[in-house]
């Protein structure tokens, strides 16, 4: 007769994820497959275990002690992007974004041989860096620096960047102007609905995004004061957590949510809006990030009932501004889809229904646009092959929609995308933008 399982029959990873896996969400998999087409890593690779089916099988597997998870285990649960693709499909509603992350919470609590080097950038980027945005703001003054200084060309001409790995001279090279000063700094943190008032709304302003892409934090207010909202800008907010979230780093996670929730209950808001569906995505999972805390767990619903992304804020409570464009051509313009915020915060109506109001532009859908570009938050740093293939099959789909814009709805896929267009020479055909700096530009034009 076999022995029954116990906690100390398991190898230490395994005991781990016995600990932090839900057994519910695993036990709910149906083995259906009706995620596998859907699965950009599994339509890659045609392998089951690069499926989520295969991975959750993994996990059970796992914690049932049938499998001892090994380094091959650990690889397959950061080969995922977390596009989270697999759940709007599923049947059986699995939660595989949460299992994920645990999977990988697990992971990095119990490896303790990590590079010396990756020890000190996991803990430079995870504590020392994204939680304080000062420091945000100080890169983002360095960058300019770099940027503008003439230090570019001569890093450039001395051949320096040849030193960095493809992936990140590539990006260099297409990364935006940065902001020594954030979207507070320049514009202030309160600001009047034009016309009657319908509510007040907290802009999450991100870190990165307010660092590289202040300009699209600064037109959000303007589109959102436009339609008719009071928009207040919480100047202690801080990072989101998504990363630290999907890295394995669900303690730091926690600490960031907790502070972005007080400080956005403080200003009492009626709804938070994210311009970044990256971000959105895990504010509005603050309530499962905090289920198990029970002092921030009924602030927590609070907070992610509140989230909503600013497409979505403007097309179902606002006054929709005019938009036009002026140029004698017509303007042909397509969209990328946001993994996020199309599977997590379920919206992908409402950008279409604003880029398709545009006077004078003619909106033109890409061919499987729900489809992960490849940017992942920082897979593409960590899994470039696999990233560089689906940026390929994007790019594929999006020259063939001729047209002038490519739209997206996320920092991160706006870089990937740009990084796709400077690689195929498309540059002088096709630009990548931010919907709200597109139709912040329309406006201005309307009026
Ligand atoms: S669709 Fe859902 S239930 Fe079916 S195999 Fe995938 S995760 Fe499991
Ligand atoms: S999150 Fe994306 S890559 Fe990961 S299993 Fe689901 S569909 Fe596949």
């Amino acid at each position: 007769m076999a022995e029954p399982l116990t906690q100390t029959t398991l190898n230490p990873l395994a005991q781990k994820l016995r600990l932090r896996l839900d057994e519910d969400q695993l036990t709910n998999c149906m083995r259906c497959g009706f995620c596998l087409p859907a699965c950009p890593t599994f339509r890659e690779t045609g392998f089951e275990a690069e499926s989520p089916r295969g991975r959750i099988a993994l996990m059970k597997a796992a914690v049932d002690g049938i499998l001892a998870p090994d380094q091959a285990f650990e690889e397959q649960m950061h080969n995922c992007l977390g596009c989270r693709a697999c759940e709007p499909v599923c049947p059986a509603d699995v939660k595989y974004g949460q299992l994920i992350e645990q999977a990988r919470d697990a992971i990095e609590d119990h490896t303790v041989n990590h590079r010396w080097w990756v020890k000190l950038s996991r803990r430079a980027a995870f504590n020392f860096t994204f939680p304080h945005q000062n420091r945000m703001q100080w890169i983002g003054r360095s960058l300019r620096f770099y940027q503008k200084s003439g230090l570019r060309k001569v890093v450039r001409g001395a051949g320096i960047m040849k030193l960095f790995p493809k992936y990140m001279r590539e990006m260099e090279k297409i990364l935006p102007d940065a902001s020594s000063r954030g979207v507070v700094e320049q514009i202030g943190s309160r600001h009047a609905a034009k016309g009657e008032k319908i509510a007040t709304v907290g802009l999450f302003r991100g870190c990165i995004m307010d660092v590289l892409f202040t300009d699209t934090n600064i037109h959000t207010v303007e589109l959102l004061t436009e339609a008719g909202f009071e928009v207040v800008i919480p100047e202690t907010q801080n990072c989101c957590g998504a990363l630290h979230a999907h890295s394995g780093e669900a303690e730091g996670a926690r600490s960031l949510a907790r502070r972005n929730i007080r400080v956005f209950k403080e200003a009492g808001v009626d709804y938070i809006v994210s311009n970044a569906g990256g971000c959105g995505a895990i504010l509005t999972e603050y309530d499962h990030l905090l289920h198990e805390d029970a002092e921030w767990e009924q602030d927590a619903k609070w907070f992610a009932k509140r989230v909503i992304d600013v497409s979505d804020l403007l097309v179902s409570h606002g006054r929709v501004p005019s938009f036009a464009e002026s140029s004698a051509l017509p303007l042909r313009i397509t969209y990328q889809d946001s993994c996020h915020l199309r599977n997590v915060m379920r919206s992908s109506n409402a950008p279409r229904q604003l880029m398709s109001q545009v006077n004078g532009v003619e909106f033109v859908e890409m061919k499987e646009a729900d489809r992960c570009c490849g940017s992942a938050g920082i897979y593409n740093l960590t899994r470039p092959e696999m990233a560089g293939q689906l940026l390929e099959h994007k790019m594929e789909n999006a020259n063939a929609t001729d047209t002038h814009y490519l739209l997206t709805s996320n920092p991160g896929c706006l870089l990937q995308m740009k990084h796709g267009i400077e690689q195929h020479g498309q540059s002088g055909q096709m630009q990548a933008v931010h919907v709200v700096d597109f139709l912040y530009e329309r406006m201005k034009k309307q009026k």
